[in-house]
């Protein structure tokens, strides 16, 4: 054993004994693949030790899996040959509020010989973090996640035909009305509890436009644990939902034609502990860093829509005057801008920042983090500069207006954001030929799934997928 493992192994025993007093009896070890899915391996408690040692197994062929569960294959990945080694993060383990008995950790991915997997979304998010550590930045970001929670039990058997039933909401009233509030108080209270004493620091929760739809934000935090967070607060909302009988979906497209979940990611860039969004006497606060590097994700944006909105379902919620910023241009507090530059209360330290509004939350958070540093940081190398800000809804412009002003849609289907995605020479070179060749194969083959459905087909498949 080497000596990583053999104080990794240490250190689980020690937080074993803190586990049992607990009550935890299973850990789950999750890991998101590029299909946006949360997929799992549990060992009982008593075996941490010796997984934080030695890992434990699961195929390689999870990085080609899509969101209804078919293997594609890629290059190099696909098959039932080979094996990975879960790693779970030791600094990561909660114990589950609303799972009983439960703890959870987020893994990393190696091969038996102990290198890391070149496919794992989350030592990509951590590769990324660094490169902009490396190039004297700190990067704090946070998801928002919205659901849209049911009593229906309707769900989607792959392979069986699925006959949409109007979901149930259990909670009526107005978007953003206290009226939702009153009648799920309960679940709306053991959601944020249980957020809560897991160490989750949630800023806010609100009822969204569609119905039945929340929102719950989370404080920023470094990247890698941006994506853990987001990926904790998913799992624990259907946890909470299923202890009151409700369900809840993340789906980008809950109905065809209604408003959808967004999923936005929110960054803010420091440096040495300074916030870049605050200079004084620059355009709207930004030093030259943090233009670049917005100019960097607003350039790169197309491609990076195969990241950030990934099912054919994503392509449902991306309409015109939704808040889901479809169109190729930021804005000061613009929220039908893909990119909205937020400018905070003058006091608040984290207040100055921007919002990527398009993502979904099929996205795999680690893959949508990492990727958007490399686009910043591109931005920055490539000495990008942002173009003149927009305001308005692009969307109600006439065609020759948005020309006049240069603003272009975003790919409005996943074909063309993944053959965006393929010709993107910064996020190739950051992903590398392996994780970017499984994205890529993954993307094709549910646009091929889904070539023939219509858009009530596509949401009622996907509908309980994330
Ligand atoms: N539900 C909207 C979306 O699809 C977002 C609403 C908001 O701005 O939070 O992204
Ligand atoms: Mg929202």
């Amino acid at each position: 054993m080497t000596s990583r493992a053999a104080q990794q192994q240490e250190e689980a025993r020690q937080l074993t004994a803190r586990l049992e007093t607990e009550g935890v009896r299973n850990i789950a070890l999750t890991w998101v693949d590029n299909a946006g899915v949360a997929r799992v391996k549990t060992v009982p408690a008593q075996r941490l030790a010796d997984t934080a040692a030695r890992g434990v197994g699961m195929s390689p062929v999870f990085d080609v899996f899509t969101s209804d569960d078919t293997i594609t294959e890629s290059d190099d990945l696909g098959g039932p040959d080979g094996d990975l080694r879960l790693f779970p993060d030791l600094d990561r383990v909660t114990v589950l509020a609303a799972q009983p008995g439960w703890a959870w950790a987020p893994a990393d991915r190696y091969d038996q010989l102990g290198r890391p997997h070149p496919a794992c979304q989350r030592q990509f998010a951590r590769r990324m973090t660094e490169r902009a550590t490396a190039a004297g930045l700190e990067v704090r970001m946070g998801f928002e996640t919205e659901w849209v929670v049911t009593r229906a039990p309707e769900s989607h058997h792959p392979g069986t035909t699925d006959t949409f039933a109007p979901l149930d909401y259990p909670c009526a009233g107005p978007a953003y009305g206290m009226t939702r509030v009153v009648e799920l108080s309960d679940y709306l209270r053991d959601v944020t509890e249980a957020l809560t004493v897991q160490g989750v620091d949630v800023l806010q929760l609100h009822p969204e436009y569609a119905p039945g739809q929340f929102e719950l934000t989370t404080a920023p935090a470094d990247p890698v644990r941006a994506a853990d967070d987001v990926v904790l607060v998913r799992e624990t909302v259907r946890a909470v939902s299923a202890r009151h009988g409700l369900r809840a979906s993340f789906a980008p497209a809950v109905v065809a034609g209604q408003v959808g979940n967004g999923c936005h990611l929110h960054l803010g860039l420091y440096r040495d502990g300074r916030s870049l969004h605050r200079t004084p006497d620059a355009a709207h606060g930004l030093a030259p860093d943090a233009d670049a590097f917005l100019a960097g994700i607003l350039a790169t944006l197309p491609a990076l829509l195969a990241i950030g909105c990934p099912s054919p379902a994503s392509y449902l919620r991306l309409q015109p005057s939704r808040w889901a910023g479809i169109y190729q241009c930021w804005g000061v507090e613009n929220r039908e801008a893909a990119l909205r530059l937020i400018t905070g209360a003058p006091d608040d330290p984290d207040g100055g920042h921007a919002e990527v509004k398009t993502f979904d939350a099929a996205a795999n958070p680690y893959l949508a983090v990492g990727a958007v540093i490399a686009a910043g940081l591109h931005g920055i190398d490539s000495r990008a500069g942002l173009p003149e800000p927009q305001s308005g809804d692009p969307g109600i412009l006439g065609v020759r207006e948005r020309a006049r002003r240069g603003i272009v849609r975003l790919p409005a289907t996943l074909t063309e954001a993944t053959d965006r995605l393929e010709k993107s020479a910064p996020l190739h070179e950051a992903l590398g030929k392996v994780l970017h060749g499984a994205v890529l194969a993954v993307r094709r083959a549910e646009e091929a799934q889904f070539a023939e459905s219509t858009d009530e087909e596509i949401a009622a498949a996907t509908r309980w997928r994330w």
